[in-house]
């Protein structure tokens, strides 16, 4: 496995050679006109066009819609010093964090030309998510390339996710390398502290893409009423509180937590600040406070992802005016909307229309102040568009 030489050669269709040229790493099963050789799930191979000119080199999975990614565009050795180099790559592309923040995205897969790969630092230890056959099928070796060269205390795996099963693998998860993780890590975001649960909590733990945007809110909360929609553990409001904020409500229909929202008040010294906690549907429930009359000075909107294939955008740009409008409309005059979509399929535009929608429909003037994206730890490969998913506007609503 160490010394990994191409065991196949997958050759692409006339014509659909062009997303290579432009080091797109991904190739589709329907551009794919023979496959040369008899590689097994996961090796390694080359991908040539129809005259056997060599695109580039990857992993291979002959049970996945995207047959091979592409690990490199040039020849090189796919060994064990092939990985360790983009390790190391990931790793010194984060330095510039140090001292902001104790928790970081280490490895954002294909960005980071580890396709299926993601690995998350929490303090002392790692959550990470093999999300591909070819990811999965060396995880053995990755792990012990990450304890030597990230040196964490320990190491557990996340990988309980859908979107395996479209590689065709099932869900796993478990402790894997090292000390096992506390039950309730402690990170340091801007100041701000925050509980993590590597093993329960969402994702890999924590919504560490939104880290700049949190730091955002805690610069224009002073004096503010802020509701916090789609709380999770209270990332966002805490930093309002940090700011300033007069008083800060959470809605997240998942109590648990819910409950570590009013952990995190007493962790950052604000169990002083008025605070209101809603375990419930944010859609029934900013309907709810429409018909109380109540009204915000600021109101984040941070929802789960709404389209997880391109069939479903239309569904979620309907979603996503319907929560615009209830937010909206417990703004006060002049009030600010933290607005996000982190479906990678609704564009930024779409995303943007779907809010204008919503402006109009509520008869508001709205002003974006700021575009707002995922955090430089999450970066976006030049040719891979994909990787761009989390988008969002602060807008100032009349
Ligand atoms: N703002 C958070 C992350 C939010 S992720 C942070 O900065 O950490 C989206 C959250 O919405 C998840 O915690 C999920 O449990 C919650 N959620 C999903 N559907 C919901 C609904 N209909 N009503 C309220 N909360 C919901």
């Amino acid at each position: 496995m160490s010394h990994e030489k191409p065991t196949g050669e997958v050759v692409i269709a006339k014509g659909r050679e062009a997303p290579l040229k432009r080091f797109h790493p991904w190739v589709y099963a329907g551009a794919v006109a023979e496959v040369r050789g008899s590689p097994e799930p996961g090796d390694i191979v080359d991908v040539v066009d129809s005259k056997g000119n060599f695109l580039g080199r990857g992993y291979y999975n002959p049970n996945s819609q995207i047959r091979v990614r592409i690990l490199t565009f040039i020849v090189e050795r796919v060994n064990e010093d092939f990985w360790a180099e983009r390790l190391r790559r990931a790793a010194g592309a984060r330095r510039p964090l140090e001292g902001k923040t104790t928790a970081f995205r280490l490895v954002n897969s294909e960005s980071d030309g580890i396709p299926g790969l993601i690995v998350d630092r929490y303090g002392d230890f790692l959550s990470f998510q093999a999300l591909t056959l070819g990811i999965e099928r060396r995880k053995r070796l990755l792990v012990e390339l990450m304890a030597g060269i990230f040196s964490p205390a320990g190491i557990y795996e996340r990988s309980d996710v859908g979107v395996r099963a479209l590689e065709g693998l099932e869900p796993e998860k478990g402790h894997i390398f090292g000390d096992e993780p506390p039950p309730k890590l402690e990170i340091e975001e801007h100041g701000a502290r925050f509980y993590v649960d590597i093993r329960g909590g969402h994702k890999t733990g924590f919504y560490l893409d939104q880290r700049e945007n949190r730091a955002l809110l805690q610069e224009i909360a002073a004096g503010k009423e802020v509701l916090d929609v789609f709380s999770y553990t209270g990332g966002f409001g805490v930093h309002a509180g940090l700011g300033g904020a007069k008083s800060v409500l959470f809605i997240e229909d998942s109590a648990k937590h819910l409950r570590w929202a009013r952990d995190h008040l007493k962790l950052n010294g604000l169990e002083e600040i008025r605070a209101g906690f809603v375990a419930g549907n944010a859609f029934q429930e900013l309907r709810r406070l429409y018909r109380e009359r109540r009204q915000f000075d600021i109101v984040v909107l941070d929802p789960p992802k709404f389209a997880r294939n391109a069939a479903e955008v239309e569904d979620a740009l309907r979603g996503y005016k319907d929560i615009n409008i209830l937010g909206m409309r417990l703004l006060r005059k002049g009030g600010y909307l933290l607005t996000f979509s982190c479906s990678g399929h609704v564009t930024e535009e779409l995303f943007l229309r779907a809010v204008t929608w919503a402006a109009m429909d509520v008869r508001r003037e709205a002003v974006i102040l700021k575009r707002l994206h995922q955090a430089q730890d999450h970066p976006v490969g030049l040719t891979f568009p994909e990787g761009a998913y989390l988008k969002g506007f602060l807008i100032q609503v009349f």
